[in-house]
């Protein structure tokens, strides 16, 4: 039996500038060009005033823990290996949240509001997975 591999990200024009800066290990974030309002994930239109017209900006990479939760199934057969993994919510000290795998640290270490740091870690397919550890 063939290991099956990772799903592989679907790259959008939309996308391509956060996935282009992942690869340089960098995480941007969208901003809006008329109102200056961050957004992430990467979204055609402004969440506060709907315009169309925005840059990306480098994040400063200090996040703080905001939720998360623990796999135990795979929901896929390739991260079946890497069980019990968690999962976190973070919020960006810009502003928005980001989702990613939290590493570095036991579950029952975790706390609401823990500082973190990210970085992006290849998966074997080559795709820059966000990865969250504890700051410090
Ligand atoms: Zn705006």
């Amino acid at each position: 039996m063939t290991a099956e591999k990772k799903p592989v990200p679907h790259e959008t024009e939309l996308s391509k500038p956060y996935w282009d800066a992942a690869r340089q290990g960098v995480l941007k974030i969208q901003k809006c060009s008329n109102c200056g309002t961050v957004r992430h994930y990467p979204q055609l239109v402004c969440v506060e005033c709907y315009s169309r017209e925005y840059g990306w900006t480098e994040t400063s990479g200090k996040s703080t823990l905001h939720s998360w939760t623990i796999a135990h199934h795979a929901f896929h057969a390739a991260f079946r290996d890497e069980l019990p993994y968690i999962l976190a919510t973070v919020d960006l000290e810009e502003g928005p949240r980001a989702l990613g795998r939290l590493v570095g640290i036991e579950a029952q270490d975790l706390k609401i509001g823990l500082p973190l740091r990210y970085s992006f870690v290849s998966d074997e397919n080559g795709t820059p997975i966000l990865t969250f550890h504890p700051a410090g």
